[in-house]
């Protein structure tokens, strides 16, 4: 007999787990609340500009290929993602700036000219090794599967030949021990802000992730990388799986200890063998009153984000895909954002110009601007008054920074706020990442895959294991399905 299972939200860890689910025999429908597919990968048109409004770079294409193939296409061929080179361009307070390329012999000849030394060129290589290392490791553990799933002596060993100093303990005292520059050390630092962490409380680890940023590239979708979800939602609905859209879940169903089903926003109570939660745990803990998933409290969560989407009546002149305008005191925007709680006086901002690379996203003569700033996942500050507010400290940091005056030009801009993350995707405080990856317990301890209390209730996405980000996302619907698979098949 055919199982059936119902997956709770259209994101993209829902629907690859769709893809797998329905390619391995199941009957499978998605509810997603909202009037489109994609969660926090999502798109915003107007006037004939188009906007990716979360993700801008993808990293580890290759976890994107495993996916794509389930449903029978080439995802290289089908999307033609390019590799951004150089990735950034850092503009730092006191107006020098670094083009960050994943071309060695030019990211090195760069960090030569801006520090006047080499010292840091050999931290690098020391970095990318234990980044590499590490990198390894997670392939072989943690990204491969449910953490204390399977306790092997294999993983043991391969634990115990982790690089231990750096590796485990704190990642700003290893970009500190690995660079001596302090603008360096600000470009290093900014890597835990990719699971929404600060660098002060990150474990070491994370040193993975500007290791895989050069070593596989950072990449981009012409059309925009909202093209992923339009592509994986065709494949999805020609596997057989059904998708209703503005259908909220409301309850998960239980008897006797078990998952049966889920209750929805209009009325109906659904039956299923399974149900796979793409909400954040603690969403459906709040949903169910307490019944399922992971209490979130507003410490535990990872940072938002605070977007403007500017539609821009002016080409730029010398400007590069990806800015990043670095405020003046990197530390202190970490204590406001995560002590404090409150968006900081300078935000570090993060500009996005997709046109410069990929004509389609803007008419002719102008450009489509993505600007961002990091936030607390605390929607209650966001009253027009204070979002007035954030724009200009960000232009301020523009300005300071010497940007061009991006709002001076625009034919309109559309605002995204921590509230608007958290009403439209429920995710809770607008937290972008899920659970904050602080300390070993944050990062390697993340809420189950399999509800705690509840049978036949999973999660996937980045509110689960192994956490936030797109590729995550997809190694967590990989994860799942083989949970699920290998329970009853
Ligand atoms: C501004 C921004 C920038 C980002 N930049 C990057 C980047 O550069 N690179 C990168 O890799 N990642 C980036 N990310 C993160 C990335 O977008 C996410 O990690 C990923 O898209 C999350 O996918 P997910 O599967 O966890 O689902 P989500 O996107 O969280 O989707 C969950 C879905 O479930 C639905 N849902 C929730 N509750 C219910 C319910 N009760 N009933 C029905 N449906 C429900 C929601 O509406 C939503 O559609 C960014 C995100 C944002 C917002």
């Amino acid at each position: 007999m055919t199982r059936t299972a119902f997956v709770v939200g259209a994101g993209l860890g829902g629907l690859a787990t769709a893809l797998r689910l329905v390619h391995r025999g199941w009957k499978v429908v998605v509810l997603e609340q909202g009037p489109e597919p994609g969660g926090k990968l999502n798109r915003y048109e107007q006037d004939g500009f188009r906007f990716d409004t979360g993700p801008s770079l993808i990293t580890l294409p290759h976890v994107f290929d495993r996916l794509f193939a389930i449903g029978g296409v080439d995802f290289r061929e089908r999307l033609n993602p390019v590799r951004l080179d150089p990735l950034f361009e850092y503009r730092f307070s006191d107006q020098s700036r670094f083009t960050y390329s994943s071309e060695l012999s030019y990211l090195t000849a760069e960090i030569e000219r801006l520090t006047g030394s080499t010292e840091d060129i050999d931290g690098l290589y020391r970095f990318l090794e234990l980044g590499a290392k590490l990198y390894n490791l997670s392939e072989k553990t943690f990204f491969d599967r449910p953490p204390l799933a399977r306790p092997r002596f294999k993983d043991l060993s391969l634990l115990l030949s982790a690089p231990k100093r750096h590796a485990w303990s704190n990642y700003k005292k290893s970009v500190q021990h690995h660079f001596k520059d302090p603008r360096m050390r600000q470009v290093f630092e900014r890597y835990p802000t990719y699971v929404g962490a600060t660098p002060e409380k990150a474990v070491g680890t994370l040193a993975l992730i500007p290791y895989m940023e050069l070593a596989f590239g950072g990449w981009y979708v012409p059309g925009g990388i909202y093209r992923i979800v339009q592509e994986l939602r065709n494949l999805v609905i020609q596997a057989g799986v059904r998708i209703k859209y503005n259908v909220a879940v409301s309850d998960i169903s239980t008897e006797n200890g078990s998952a049966v089903g889920v209750e929805t926003s209009t009325g109906d109570s659904l039956k299923s063998d399974i149900v796979v939660s793409n909400a954040d745990p603690g969403s459906i803990h709040r949903i169910t009153n307490g019944k399922a998933g992971r209490e979130l409290k507003s410490d535990q969560r990872s940072m938002s984000g605070f977007v403007m989407l500017i539609g821009l009546n002016k080409k730029l002149k010398n400007i590069r895909h990806h800015t990043v305008c670095f405020s003046e005191d990197y530390n202190r925007e970490f204590s406001q954002i995560f002590n404090e709680r409150r968006f900081p006086d300078d935000p570090t901002v993060y500009v996005n110009i997709p046109s410069v690379t990929d004509p389609t996203t803007a008419p002719a003569g102008a450009e489509s601007v993505f600007v961002m700033a990091n936030a607390p996942a605390d929607p209650s500050a966001w009253t027009p008054e204070f979002q007035a507010e954030a724009v200009r400290r960000v232009q301020a940091r523009l300005t300071a920074s010497g940007m061009p005056d991006l709002f001076a030009n625009a034919q309109f801009v559309e605002y995204w706020t921590p509230a608007r993350l958290e009403s439209d995707y429920s995710a809770p405080g607008g937290s972008i990442y899920g659970q904050v990856s602080h300390g070993w317990r944050g990062t390697f301890i993340r809420p189950s895959l399999k509800d705690r209390k509840i049978n036949n209730l999973y999660y996937v996405g980045g509110g689960t294991h192994p956490g936030g980000g797109t590729p995550t996302v997809l190694m967590s619907a990989e994860i799942v399905s083989d949970v699920i698979g290998n329970r009853s098949e």
